[in-house]
């Protein structure tokens, strides 16, 4: 099948070789049989109703935050209305922030959010920087880790009653505080973890592709076959070796 991706922003939200997760994606579709087909969706243009199986959007600096949040404030509708029909979606850091209500930089900038994600974000004076380890149940009874690294100074709430991504085992997290990492509504996930996040989690990849073939098909979430990730769970273990020991600590 076509997997069909808008990704949103490429040349500006992309620091830490986000873009490395695109690379995943499409690379274990293929493996499967399938083809992921990417459309970059930058200012101006519209996010048509359907016409995307998965959106993605990276992290950036608080400058490039501020160069897009305008334009995709105004695709709010569109990128909700996705989501809510079903399209799978992943946003890290700069992203994940302005997918929220929105983003108050340290130097007065108050960006304007999508309000997909129910949270807030509001930077702070010390920078959270580290591997970090979660645990997260996506699928009940399914209990799996990720880990990758964080570098942010925003500490974002989430709304009473809203989902995390994951429970932080190692690490800072959403706030340093919490306890809690990301945010997910329906077949969206939003993290902070990226250097990339995918290489070294690839059931979360899979569990993307999935989601999104299950929009493309309008069928259940398929089972993809599994392939050998040797490398992928070393890559892993060493990373979440690193976080446990010397993850969230200033
Ligand atoms: N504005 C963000 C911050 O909290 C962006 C971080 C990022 O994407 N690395 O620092």
């Amino acid at each position: 099948m076509k997997i069909r991706m808008g990704h949103l922003y490429p040349d500006y939200l992309n620091i830490y070789a986000d873009r490395g997760n695109v690379a995943v994606l499409a690379r274990r579709a293929s493996l499967r049989g399938h083809e992921l087909v990417v459309e970059a969706i930058g200012f101006g243009n519209d996010l048509q109703p359907g016409a995307h199986d998965l959106l993605y959007i990276g992290g950036g600096q608080d400058r490039e935050q501020a160069l897009v949040a305008g334009d995709l404030a105004a695709k709010a509708v569109a990128i909700e209305s996705a989501v809510a029909a079903g399209a799978a979606l992943l946003a890290v850091c700069g992203g994940y922030q302005l997918l929220g209500r929105g983003y108050r930089g340290l130097r007065g900038a108050d960006l304007p959010g999508v309000g997909l994600f129910p949270h807030e974000t509001v930077a702070g004076e010390r920078r959270m920087i580290g591997d970090v380890l979660l645990e997260c149940e996506l699928e009940p009874g399914k209990r799996r880790t990720i880990a990758g690294f964080e570098n942010h100074a925003g500490r974002t709430r989430l709304d009473t009653g809203a989902e995390p991504l994951g429970r932080v085992v190692a690490g800072f997290g959403n706030d340093g505080e919490s306890g809690y990492e990301g945010c997910r509504v329906g077949r969206a996930i939003g993290t902070y973890l990226h250097g990339p996040l995918l290489p070294r989690n690839p059931w979360l990849a899979d569990w993307l592709l999935a989601q999104a073939l299950a929009h493309a098909a309008e069928t259940e979430p398929p089972e993809l076959e599994p392939l050998d990730d040797t490398l992928e769970a070393n890559a892993h273990a060493v990373s979440a070796q690193r976080a446990r020991a010397r993850g969230g600590r200033f």
